[in-house]
């Protein structure tokens, strides 16, 4: 049986960066093939109004921005499917990327996967997620507590960060983190725990997101881990900032990750592995920025290095 014949580029993931990328590949005509994961349009999707990208004085829905892309991207020939990459092989060319029912030859692969944030798992979480009032992403909708209070779940520094960013919109910013240091770096945690809108809430656990019957957030419930006390914070957002996990796991073995598994790109480049051919994108490489012109602009680039390596290589 003879084999199936090598893509020129094959994208996998289809958020922000995916689906820039696809773009572009499109565009100049290399007929990407564009792998959608578990989550087809990433995590824009679970997010209601997006007011940060450019272009779009009066905001977007994030499901609308990524069928837009989507449509943009096929406009100029992506071609979609659903396969979640199990394993690769990137020994040889063309580079080999396994999935459950077949096994995928690419000469080029721009990895677009994302992350997902890590969630509490408390009750309430997953019910109130999404435009109800719980979050994980303050620069995506901090400006939606407006003079209310908030909760952020965390110690590190995004958890930090967030809150010292939820300052500039919400009138009471509760800083729930379960002992009685932070982790985040030492100015950030001097700037968060000395703001006079942060109240440090120490030793303390998160147990539910009320608001359930409501179908919008009305308090969080905390346990104190020293005396075992419950209390409940009236807040309207529930910002979770407990870390990310970016979703390199079936590339780890073959590509360079830092120990949080985050790609780290080679030779000065934000997008390049150590792989000839193969480029990351997005979160799955960048735990600094994180946002969805960031990832964007990643998946361009990474399109255009694809297709300049295509072109050196015989494409
Ligand atoms: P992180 O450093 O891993 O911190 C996660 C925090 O969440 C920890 O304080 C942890 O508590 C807490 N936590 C974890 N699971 C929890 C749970 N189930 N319930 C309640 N709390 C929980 O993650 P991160 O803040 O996202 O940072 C990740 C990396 O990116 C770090 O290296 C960080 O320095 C970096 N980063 C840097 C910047 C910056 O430089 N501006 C900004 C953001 C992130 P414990 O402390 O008790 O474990």
């Amino acid at each position: 049986m003879s084999k199936p014949p090598a893509e020129n580029v094959v994208i996998i993931g289809t958020g922000c960066a995916g689906l820039t990328a696809a773009i572009y590949a499109a565009r100049s005509n290399l007929n990407p093939l564009v792998l959608d994961g578990p989550l087809p349009g990433g995590q824009l999707t679970t997010t209601s109004e997006v007011e940060n990208f450019p272009g779009f004085p009066e905001g977007v829905d994030g499901f609308h921005l990524m069928d837009s892309l989507r449509k943009q991207a096929a406009k100029f020939g992506a071609r979609f499917e659903q396969a979640l990459v199990q394993s690769v092989d990137f020994a040889s060319l063309p580079r080999k990327l396994i999935c459950a029912d077949r096994t995928i030859l690419a000469k080029t692969v721009i990895i677009a996967t994302g992350a997902s944030p890590r969630m509490t798992g408390i009750p309430g979480e997953r019910e109130l997620y999404g435009g109800k009032g719980v979050t994980t992403c303050a620069t995506c909708d901090g400006a939606f507590y407006r003079k209310m209070h908030v909760a952020v779940i965390g110690g590190g520094d995004s958890a930090a960060e967030e809150a010292l960013f939820l300052t500039r919109f919400a009138n009471k910013v509760y800083f729930v983190h379960r002992r009685d240091t932070l982790r985040a770096s030492k100015i950030m945690a001097d700037r968060a725990t000395s703001h006079p809108a942060i109240q440090m809430v120490w030793d303390s656990t998160p147990v539910a997101v009320t608001g359930v019957p409501e179908g919008r957030v009305s308090g969080l419930t905390i346990r104190n881990v020293k005396t075992g006390a419950e209390s409940v914070l009236p807040v309207k957002g529930v910002f979770v900032a407990i870390g990310h996990v970016p979703n390199s796991a079936p590339f780890s073995s073959v590509l360079d990750v830092d120990p949080n598994g985050y790609f780290v790109p080679v030779g000065g480049s934000q997008v390049r592995t150590k792989v000839p051919g193969v480029y990351v994108a997005g979160d799955c490489a960048d735990h600094v920025y994180r946002q969805a012109v960031t990832a964007a602009g990643m998946g361009c680039q990474a399109a255009i290095d694809a297709e300049r390596w295509l072109a050196e290589h015989g494409g």
